[in-house]
């Protein structure tokens, strides 16, 4: 195991063109400055030069906020808000139509978090995740079955799935179009496949620019807008079904305290008071220029015909 992050010249990490311009730079948490290019071809953003695929996983400490399991937000109080703004939190899970005992996997689980709310939901929902602490902590925290590694996996035969899970990875590996590739071998015809990642096209954004918080440098090696994670997606055999974007409270607070560390002039009161953040996010949301994407495409039926068969001799 090598015992310090190389960093490497990269391509697109999508459509391999070569020939990408210089789109920001920005300092990641530690403050060293970062540098992201976009690709002429495909008009992907990403990280340039980036951690090569072998030493990447040393910046995933144990203590890495994904691998901590968060409470499950459904307090009385959280409730409450709801019913006072009349803005019940849509999530993720609500844009995946059950199927009773179906097969799902939430790739790159962190905790599981998820995977118990979607066991709960009806799903026989199980997770996959790199990082050994992130299963360890999966089992114990939520009880759920969780294994460890990439797909292909030998406990994830190709057609299984009737749904896939990927909530702000993409962003995270060198080559998303293999990921998506594989995602659609490991699902059955018609399964859904649900990608959630952050929003370069987001109001936030253009509002904070290099202090926006979902730029997450040096972890964050791609940063899609809804056109290029629809293409990357369709380019991999998916049918796009719907894209939304959600508005994140939490990341508009952090994205506000950046913009004041890297500019202490960038001070407007208003936006200190939790509930104008709130609101704020709600308006982004509604005008389809959240933080986020959620995307939910399909494998298509005709695929099942695609399986080569053999011939007789
Ligand atoms: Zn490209």
């Amino acid at each position: 195991m090598p015992d310090a992050v190389k960093w490497e010249p990269t391509a697109c990490p999508v459509c391999r063109c070569a020939d990408a311009g210089e789109f920001l730079r920005a300092p990641g948490d530690d403050g060293t400055e970062y540098r992201l290019a976009r690709c002429r071809a495909c008009e992907l953003v990403f990280l340039d030069p980036r951690p090569t695929e072998d030493t990447v996983g040393l910046l995933y400490t144990e203590d890495y906020p994904q691998y901590r399991g968060a409470k499950l937000k459904t307090g009385p109080l959280r409730r409450l808000r709801a019913k006072l703004f009349g803005h019940r939190e849509r999530s993720l899970a609500d844009r995946i139509p059950v199927v009773p005992g179906g097969a799902l996997l939430d790739y790159g689980c962190g905790a599981g978090q998820f995977v118990a709310q979607m066991r709960d939901r009806g799903w026989n929902a199980f997770g996959m995740d790199f990082s050994p602490h992130a299963v360890v902590a999966a089992r114990e925290q939520y009880g759920v079955r969780a294994v460890c590694g990439t797909l292909p996996h030998t406990e994830v035969p190709p057609n299984s799935l009737d749904a896939l899970t990927l909530r702000m990875v993409l962003e995270h590996v060198h080559d998303p179009a293999a990921l998506l590739r594989h995602a659609l071998v490991a699902l059955k015809p018609g399964g859904a496949l649900c990608v959630a990642v952050p929003n370069l096209a987001a109001w936030g954004f253009g509002a904070f620019g290099k202090a926006w918080f979902p730029l997450r440098l040096p972890w964050h090696l791609s940063h899609f807008t809804p056109d290029t994670l629809a293409r990357t997606v369709r380019a991999s055999g998916f049918e796009v079904e719907t894209i939304a974007t959600k508005g994140h409270t939490n990341w508009t607070g952090f994205s506000v305290r950046r913009a004041r560390e890297l500019n202490p002039k960038w001070w407007t009161p208003f936006a200190r008071v939790r509930l104008v953040r709130s609101a704020l996010s709600k308006w982004t949301e509604r005008r389809g220029a959240g933080d986020e994407l959620c995307l939910l495409a399909r494998k298509p039926l005709r695929a099942a015909l695609e399986v080569p068969t053999r011939r007789a001799a």
